[in-house]
């Protein structure tokens, strides 16, 4: 028996990427996976596919994590539909590079929005159910740049690093309901988002890393299935970094 059986993970922005090999790596642990997508309906059917691969069950439920309503229906949904909710990994994120200067309100909002304001409404979403079966596990996507910066990315290092504070703070209101919150910080990992980065700086960000080579979505989701489980049971409020040690 796998360490995962019988719980049910979400896993939001699992279409692609990171997101995507989490799922994936979750329910090789032996959860049932909730795959949460905004638009790339034909990715989430993938990642579905190979969660069921897996011998686990798959469901797709698309929503959009900037919205609060949106997230407060779907989880009241998925509560009803599968009982319960054991594992939710925020995950989903996106960038709106500028240096801030130029920096519009609008590109600012949404990036706070999607990165940071759905990791507080989705962990509330899912706390009561936690409570109630006495086990939980909230597990947060945060980045490397949330702690070194990033000219370009102000918006994004802001949601980032805020993830952290509200990991620890979430962490120490939960702590003794044998619920933990933790963050995972990758560094530089090949998927569509950092493949929309310009060859000068993906040259840049190369150099920074002592092991001299960008890190595979897979890399991120082993520490997420290690907080998963009962192994981590101890481990609560930390950020486990990712990032073949760019940042140590
Ligand atoms: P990605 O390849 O761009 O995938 C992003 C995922 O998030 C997709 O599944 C996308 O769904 C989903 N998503 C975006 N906006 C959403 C919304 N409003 N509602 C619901 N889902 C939404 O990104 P990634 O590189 O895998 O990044 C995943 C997480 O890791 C992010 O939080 C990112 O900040 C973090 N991270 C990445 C790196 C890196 O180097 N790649 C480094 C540090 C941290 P659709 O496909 O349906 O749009």
């Amino acid at each position: 028996m796998t360490e995962l059986q019988g719980k049910i993970a979400v896993v939001t922005g699992a279409s692609r990427g990171i997101g995507k090999a989490i799922a994936i790596e979750l329910a090789k642990g032996g959860a049932d996976i909730v795959i949460n997508f905004k638009s790339d309906k034909k990715g989430a059917e993938d990642t579905a596919q190979k969660v069921i691969e897996a011998g686990q069950q798959a469901f797709l439920y698309p929503f959009d994590v900037s919205s609060a309503s949106e997230i407060k229906t779907a989880f009241k949904k998925i509560q009803k539909e599968q009982g319960r909710i054991d594992i939710l990994v925020n995950n989903a994120g996106i960038t709106k590079d500028n240096i801030t200067v130029l920096m519009k309100p609008e590109e600012w909002d949404i990036v706070i929005k999607t990165n940071l304001s759905s990791v507080y409404l989705c962990s509330q979403a899912v706390i009561k159910s936690m409570l109630k079966h006495k086990w939980g596990r909230i597990i947060n996507i945060t980045s490397v740049v949330g702690f070194i910066g990033n000219p370009g990315q102000s918006n994004y290092a802001a949601a980032k690093a805020g993830i952290v504070g509200f990991t620890k703070t979430l962490a120490r209101e939960l702590a003794s309901r044998n619920i933990t919150v933790n963050a995972v910080a990758p560094g530089y990992i090949e998927t569509d988002m950092t493949a929309a980065l310009p060859d000068e700086a993906r040259k840049s960000l190369l150099a920074q890393i002592p092991m001299g080579y960008v890190g595979k979505p897979e890399d991120v989701a082993a520490a997420v299935r290690f907080l998963a489980s009962d192994n981590a049971r101890y481990i609560t409020g930390q950020v486990i970094h990712v990032n073949g040690g760019m940042y140590m």
